[in-house]
């Protein structure tokens, strides 16, 4: 330890930074108290007559009995008086820009600058690493302890609400904040809408003559309908609609698909959800259930993308001849055959090339006029039902359309449960 305290005070050390190097040491002190007694270890041994190598700043204002030591105060050669001056300016600082954000947790993380991580690295090689803490750690924690007192909030290493990030090197903060996550169920009770904001592509949102000014594709989707009154409460101008798979933008769905929609960078988190759910329900097109406020949204986004739900469809069809009844019967079998369905051309340029086994796992149908047939088939997730019906210039197998021998003139579909 003789060793230690002759290295530390060869320059000037604040006690935080002294203390750090023995950080790991007893519990019950910190680094602040860890420092100040190797240093009145250090001065005890000055003024016992040791002839010691070190920088006299380090003993500023002590008063020794037998050593005549002239020194003037100097800043710490390691953290420039981060811990002794600069924290308290900083943590008063960010709790004021805290003060405009709506959060009960945060977390702290500090960029120590170039200079400081390269005289830590220096004293470390002299003093080994063995009892040391680093000054990045330090920094993290006596900033979260400083920022507590002030505002009053918690530190949070798991999901915290704010992460603060300090750059020491170019001395900016900034704030990280975590997204908001509301769990839900949707309907889509109108035709023509996409299930999330479709940004044109030839202006990149910013509005050009391909989409007349309005810088998306389609006037309205089901997430714009979903986020509009939710990213006010929130102050957020910008969400993610994560779901458990999508209706094609011409079909209805009338079962609630489960959802998660995520508010990007909001600065309030307490929201009235039930107002809030009355209030995307005035929209005639889509109508939610169940919004629910979840506090890390990512595990549930993962699990509704991977879980693989049963549907139930209508699908309301005119074909272009009469209907041949006989015929018709023949699709009832469509339950017992597995269906292989190549990739469909309109969604090849987004899905890879390969056939499917899916499987019909109950159909019926109603006759409603000659070349009319309404059908409510429940399959299993994964098969394309338009496929299934008009055979896709035979890429899937059987399908309904070769097996009556007439072809689809229109069709509107319906998605009536997704079974979850
Ligand atoms: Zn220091
Ligand atoms: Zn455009």
């Amino acid at each position: 330890m003789e060793e230690l305290v002759r290295e530390v005070f060869k320059e000037p050390m604040c006690d935080n930074c002294a203390g750090r190097t023995v950080g790991n040491l007893l519990s019950g002190f910190d680094n602040k108290q860890r420092g100040n007694v190797l240093r009145t270890y250090a001065a005890l041994l000055l003024d016992s007559g040791e002839k010691l190598d070190l920088d006299p700043s380090n003993f500023h204002g002590m008063k020794f009995r037998n050593i005549k030591l002239e020194s003037k105060q100097q800043k710490c050669k390691l953290c420039k008086n981060f811990f002794s001056e600069k924290i308290n300016e900083l943590s008063k600082s960010i709790s004021k820009k805290l003060d405009k954000i709506e959060f009960n947790t945060f977390l702290v993380g500090s960029v120590p600058s170039h200079e400081m991580l390269n005289d830590e690295e220096k004293l470390q090689e002299r003093l080994g690493i063995e009892f040391s803490e680093t000054i990045k750690s330090e920094m993290n924690r006596e900033l979260g302890k400083a920022i507590e007192k002030i505002t009053g909030k918690h530190f949070d290493l798991k999901i915290p609400d704010v992460t603060i990030v300090v750059d020491n090197n170019t001395d900016t903060t900034r704030l990280q904040l975590r997204s908001v996550y509301i769990s839900g169920g949707y309907q889509k009770l109108a035709r023509g809408i996409p299930q999330t904001k479709w940004t044109c592509r030839n202006c990149n949102g910013k509005g050009c003559t391909v989409c007349g000014g309005e810088g998306k594709l389609y006037k309205t989707s089901v997430q714009e309908i979903i986020d509009k009154p939710l990213l006010k409460a929130a102050g957020s101008k910008e969400s993610a609609l994560h779901a458990a798979g999508r209706e094609d933008i011409d079909a209805r769905n009338l079962g609630f698909r489960p959802f998660v929609v995520e508010l990007i960078k909001p600065e309030k988190r307490k929201l009235d959800l039930k107002k809030l759910e009355k209030e995307i329900n005035k929209s005639k097109k889509v109508k939610v259930k169940g919004l629910k406020l979840v506090g890390d949204g990512r595990p549930l986004i993962i699990k509704l993308k991977s879980d693989r739900y049963e549907k139930t469809y209508f699908i309301d069809i005119e074909f272009e001849k009469d209907v041949d009844k006989k015929l018709l019967k023949l699709v009832k079998g469509l339950v017992k055959i597995p269906i292989l369905q190549k990739t469909p051309t309109r969604v090849e340029h987004r899905r890879a090339k390969l056939t499917r086994k899916r499987l019909v796992k109950g159909i019926s149908y109603v006759v409603s006029g000659k070349r009319r047939v309404k059908f409510t088939i429940r399959s299993e997730a994964g098969l394309y039902i338009k496929e299934l019906i008009n055979g896709d210039g035979g890429k899937t197998q059987p399908n309904i359309s070769d097996m009556i021998k007439n072809k689809v003139k229109s069709l509107q579909l319906d998605v009536l449960k997704i079974h979850s």
